[in-house]
Parts: C-alpha cells; sequence; structure tokens
C-alpha cells in the first residue's frame, strides 16, 4: 500500500536494526536517505539492494512536495536518517506534516533513538520526561535554558563532544552544581560509557577526561519537597516497633 514509511536505523550496534526495517527498506519502492553513502553502507550490510533518493535539511524544502506526489501516485518511500529515528534532531518533520496535510498515509516503525536508552540508563524518574535535542548554539541558548530553570520533569539534551564541558557548566550556572546528572556516551557502541553524579561531579570528571565520541545530557528534573534529587520519593524510615 502506497504510504510514507519512517525508519529507524542503528545508532551504533547494527544489530539494532528491527526485522520490519529491513522488510521495509527491501520492499519499498525507494529510499529517502539523509547521507546516500551512509545508507549504503548499511544497506549492505543488510544485503538489500534498492534505489536511494537524497533527502536532508538543506534540500527538503525542494523536493518534499515532488515526493508527497510520488507517494499520492502509488509509491511506497522509506525516509531514513544517518541514525535513529528521523524527525528526531534530523530532517522528518517536513515531510511528515507535508503528507499529513495531503491526506498520504504515514507509518512510524519504532526503533532505534538514542534518547530512550539515555533516559532509562540515568535512572531518574521516567514517567514524564523532556526532551529538548540539541540546544541553540550560540543566540538564545541561555534564554532557552533559563526556561528550563524549574522543571520538573527529566531533561535530555543532545549535545557535541565539542561542547559537553561548556553545556555542564551552562547547566550548572542554571540548576546549580548539586543538581543530579547523567552522561551516556556511544550508546551501543564499543566504548558505551555512562558517567553519573552532581553536575559539579561530572563536570570534573569531563574537565580532565577529554570528551570523545556521542553525547546525550540527561538532567534530574527540580527535586520537589519530600524527594530526593534525581529520584522519586524519598522512602519513609521504617517506624520502630
Ligand atoms: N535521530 C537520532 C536519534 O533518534 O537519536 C539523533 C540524530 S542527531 C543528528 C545526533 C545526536 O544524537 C548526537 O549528537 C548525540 O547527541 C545523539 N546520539 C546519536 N547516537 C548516539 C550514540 N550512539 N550515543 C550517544 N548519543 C548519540
Amino acid at each position: 500500500m502506497a504510504r510514507l514509511y519512517i525508519v529507524p536505523t542503528p545508532i551504533g550496534n547494527l544489530d539494532d536494526i528491527t526485522l520490519r526495517a529491513i522488510t521495509v527498506l527491501r520492499e519499498a519502492d525507494f529510499i529517502l536517505a539523509e547521507d546516500t553513502r551512509t545508507t549504503s553502507f548499511l544497506l549492505r550490510h543488510l544485503g538489500i539492494e534498492n534505489k536511494l533518493r537524497s533527502h536532508h535539511k538543506f534540500n527538503e524544502h525542494a523536493t518534499v512536495h515532488a515526493v508527497a506526489e510520488s507517494i499520492a501516485a502509488g509509491h511506497c518511500v522509506a525516509l531514513v536518517s544517518d541514525a535513529g529515528t528521523p524527525g528526531i534532531s534530523d530532517p522528518g518533520f517536513l515531510l511528515v506534516r507535508t503528507c499529513i496535510e495531503q491526506g498520504i498515509e504515514v507509518e512510524t516503525l519504532p526503533g532505534p533513538t538514542a534518547v530512550i536508552p539515555a533516559l532509562v540508563q540515568s535512572g531518574f524518574p521516567c514517567d514524564r520526561f523532556c526532551f529538548e535535542g540539541f540546544l541553540p548554539q550560540k543566540k538564545g541558548r541561555s534564554k532557552h535554558l533559563q526556561a528550563l530553570a524549574d522543571e520538573e520533569r527529566t531533561m535530555i539534551f543532545y549535545e557535541s563532544p565539542y561542547r559537553v564541558v561548556r553545556c555542564l557548566e551552562q547547566l550548572a550556572e542554571v540548576f546549580g552544581p548539586e543538581r543530579r546528572v547523567s552522561v551516556s556516551r556511544e550508546l551501543t557502541k564499543k566504548f558505551e560509557q555512562t558517567v553519573r553524579g552532581t553536575l559539579a561531579e561530572v563536570l570534573g570528571h569531563f574537565r580532565t577526561t577529554e570528551p570523545k565520541g556521542e553525547f546525550v545530557i540527561v538532567v534530574a528534573g527540580r527535586p520537589k519537597p519530600g524527594r530526593r534529587n534525581g529520584g522519586p520519593e524519598v522512602p519513609e524510615e521504617p517506624e520502630d516497633d
């Protein structure tokens, strides 16, 4: 059936591709790829031959309507990004919105993304959370952070290794050095690591150990009265008999 499939791809470990993603990538009429070289590598690994068309943030505005027309004409199209779920800090939103506006069926496959393992791995409450993606690099960065000062939900940020230390410094300025943080790097890869502690402690770690690889920073929400920093309610002391 003609539709747009959103297909998540591994964020490191190639075994994380789902069986359904493989089927869709094999059977789609063509695949829209953020970087055709990266996706060619994945397809070769999976033994899939299919047509690739480039779809990235620099051409999506120019091509989105032609893609929607092609699906409306009966084609099945799969959208992938370089890693993880398209639309999550990656191109995808514009095409999905356009398809929905034009009454075109969109089907999003569940699958790899960095935000969910980093959140769950943090040990902070994940019943409610707030995904912030990449902070603005320059203009509006501190205003954006200030707006989160009273956020009670666990917050998740994507950050480049070159800005991790600066980012942790800014987070400490807004949330205070005692707020708990969990920094996950290289998720699903050989050198996967999660560093947990207060912002002051984790900042100390990355000031002495050069940040390398891909990073997700998870910050505990503002502690509520009677709740511990970065955790659920503090269990009451058992009463003596
Ligand atoms: N679409 C992707 C997803 O669903 O997570 C995100 C793409 S965004 C361009 C790339 C950012 O995601 C990286 O800078 C990093 O913050 C995060 N990321 C992606 N892969 C990661 C990994 N293996 N470990 C840690 N963070 C990762």
